[in-house]
């Protein structure tokens, strides 16, 4: 898989770090033994997971110095955040993912709207990004008022959104047209990037009567095919996506993202965009150009766009292998929430390579600060 580093860099593309970290790695699946310590109070939940907390508490409370210079304490073992306002002082921008850190599904999470609120009034810049792609950043500006939160389009940074950026910075040419295998949200996209497209939900009924003799037409100008979350997916995009790459002279392969699973709802993990991009990667034996996270494409964009220094910013998220890695590949701050798919015990497990700065229970962790002066 190959990643891409900065707007500017055209094919220039480096090998991705730690990209491919198991999915595993974040699974619940996998347990250690904490040690015994009875001095630790908290506040958690009940029981077992009370138990497990509290001494998962107990054993990053020693390494909670708060020295974070930017990149230093990445390898070390997260601390848990005992200072919020040191880190929000730090920091001039917080980037967030959503789904495990402002919602989970369609229910916000408890004390995300007075965290947000008490950033902003703290003067912070807030960004939201995701790597779904089905959606466009105006349809995701829809689902935070949906949630009663008042979020501009503009710090709204989708995989869809992403993958239109990129073909803008590389100046894809327009007599071109993209084939898309996802949702609406990057055809959406690459419309108002004024790039033509084929192919995504129409193509969603498509079916092959393999006859003897049969061939494929395809379009020739097809310059880049974007591979995003598609429920519909089937072989005739498959088809199609592999005799673009396969047969139009320096055709692209784009990724919005590779994730391995998504939450399509709470009872489990949904087959995510990586199994539609691994389709394709089978068919061509090529790797794709991956825009969404934990590519630095989008950290890089936005650095630019809003003249941000990447040590100013904070990325948090709920995933070790898309945001953390994210966070550490782009220079930032990191700080892990469990409200979302990673435990504390996958997080502090010795099979676990991605430690963030910190990591919190939510992110209305971060609240307490208010009650400090002068944050
Ligand atoms: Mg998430």
């Amino acid at each position: 898989m190959q990643t891409i580093k900065g707007a500017s860099a055209h094919l220039a593309l480096a090998p991705t770090r730690k990209f491919l970290q198991s999915d595993a790695g974040s699974h619940p699946s996998h347990s250690i033994l904490f040690p015994i310590c009875k001095r630790v109070s908290l506040l958690w939940s009940s029981g077992n997971r009370r138990s497990k907390m509290q001494q998962g508490v107990a054993k990053t409370a020693a390494a909670a110095a708060s020295t974070f210079e930017n990149g230093s304490d990445v390898g070390k073992n997260a601390s848990y955040l005992t200072d919020p306002a040191e880190l929000i002082k730090s920091v001039e921008t917080f980037i967030f993912d959503c789904d495990g850190v402002i919602w989970k599904g369609d229910t916000l999470i408890d004390g995300v709207p007075k965290t947000l609120e008490l950033l902003r009034s703290l003067g912070k810049r807030l960004v939201f990004v995701t790597n779904n792609s089905t959606k466009s950043r105006k349809q995701y500006g829809k689902k935070f008022e949906t949630l009663g939160l008042t979020i501009s389009e503009e710090e709204i940074f989708a995989s869809s959104f992403a993958a239109a950026a990129y073909l803008k910075s590389i100046q894809f040419p327009l007599e071109k047209k993209v084939y898309v295998i996802g949702e609406v949200g990057i055809q959406k996209e690459l419309e108002q990037a004024g790039i033509s497209y084929l192919g995504g939900p129409e193509d969603g009924d498509k079916k092959i009567d393999l006859k003897p003799g049969q061939l494929m037409e395809h379009d020739h100008s097809v310059g880049a095919v974007v591979v995003g979350f598609d429920r519909y997916i089937n072989y005739y995009k498959i088809q199609y996506a592999t005799l673009c790459l396969r047969e139009n002279p320096g055709c692209l392969f784009i990724a919005t993202n590779c994730d391995a699973v998504t939450h399509l709802t709470d009872a489990q993990e949904w087959a995510g965009g990586g199994s539609m991009v691994g389709a394709v990667k089978g068919s061509t034996k090529k790797e794709p150009l991956v825009v969404g996270k934990p590519s630095t494409f989008m950290m890089d964009y936005l650095s630019k766009k809003f003249q941000i220094e990447k040590s100013q910013i904070c990325m948090v998220g709920d995933r070790l292998d898309t945001d953390i890695l994210f966070g550490q590949n782009g220079g930032c701050k990191t700080l892990l929430v469990l409200s979302g798919v990673t435990t504390l015990e996958t997080l502090q497990s010795p099979e676990n390579t991605i430690q963030p700065h910190f990591w919190a229970h939510q992110l209305s962790d971060l609240l307490s600060a208010q009650k400090l002066a002068n944050v």
